[in-house]
């Protein structure tokens, strides 16, 4: 594994698919989702300019916290969280992208001393396998999620299934971005739904194309 080849090739791609969907070089954000490697290897992206870590489980991600909190890195908690979790995690995240449920958002809420940065998760495909609320689900909740001032509700998130063809990955994600724009215009004041949390090493092109912001890019960084 040459780190230091696949970040710039990373970081390159991702340029690309930007100036090719007319979107600014600075609109999308790099997670390196570092849950294929040892804290070191963290440590190795951070003088190659990676700026955001992303893990997926708690355990994970607080080693890598703990190890590397000095370093000037943004932290990303991208996966599914358990209530009973919350309490340990929560004070050191700053982006938390995988809130499912009405009921982890009111734990959110209870547990935390600061504001916490949260992506809704969203399963658009309806894949049953996949964590995330159905767009019906959503817009039925907003009005019990916006209750809760301790979350800022940033954007969306989704995962598109393994199997999809690049045509289902641009329906999947222009969906997203059709929804993400409608809760925006309804102007909920913890709800500025800027942001856009699509796109992992396979389908991070695609996600671009769409409006993605943050891409969470594991494989391409450690193959
Ligand atoms: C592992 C993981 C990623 C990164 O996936 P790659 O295909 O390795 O780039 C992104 N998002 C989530 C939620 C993950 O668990």
């Amino acid at each position: 594994m040459n780190l230091k080849k696949n970040t710039e090739l990373v970081f390159q791609q991702i340029a690309d698919a930007s100036q090719e969907a007319n979107r600014a070089l600075d609109a999308v954000s790099v997670i390196a989702v570092t849950k294929y490697v040892d804290v070191q290897t963290a440590e190795a992206l951070l003088p190659l300019g990676v700026r955001h870590i992303g893990e997926n489980r708690v355990d994970k991600f607080l080693e890598k916290y703990q190890a590397l909190k000095d370093y000037p890195v943004t932290w990303h908690l991208i996966g599914t969280l358990q209530r009973r979790k919350v309490k340990e995690v929560i004070p050191y995240v700053d982006y938390f992208h995988a809130l499912d449920s009405l009921k982890l958002a009111q734990e959110i809420q209870k547990r935390t001393d600061h504001v916490i940065k949260c992506f809704l998760q969203v399963n658009i495909s309806g894949e049953e396998s996949k964590h995330g609320f159905s767009k019906e689900e959503l817009l039925e909740l907003l009005p019990e999620l916006a209750k809760l001032d301790q979350i800022e509700y940033v954007g969306l998130m989704t995962m598109a299934p393994f199997e999809a063809d690049s045509d289902e990955l641009k329906e999947i994600f222009k969906d997203t971005q059709a929804l993400q724009a409608e809760i925006r215009e309804k102007q909920i004041p913890n709800m500025p739904m800027t942001e856009l949390s699509m796109g992992m090493s396979r389908d991070f092109k695609e996600a671009i194309q769409f409006g993605s912001t943050f891409v969470r890019i594991g494989t391409a960084f450690f193959k």
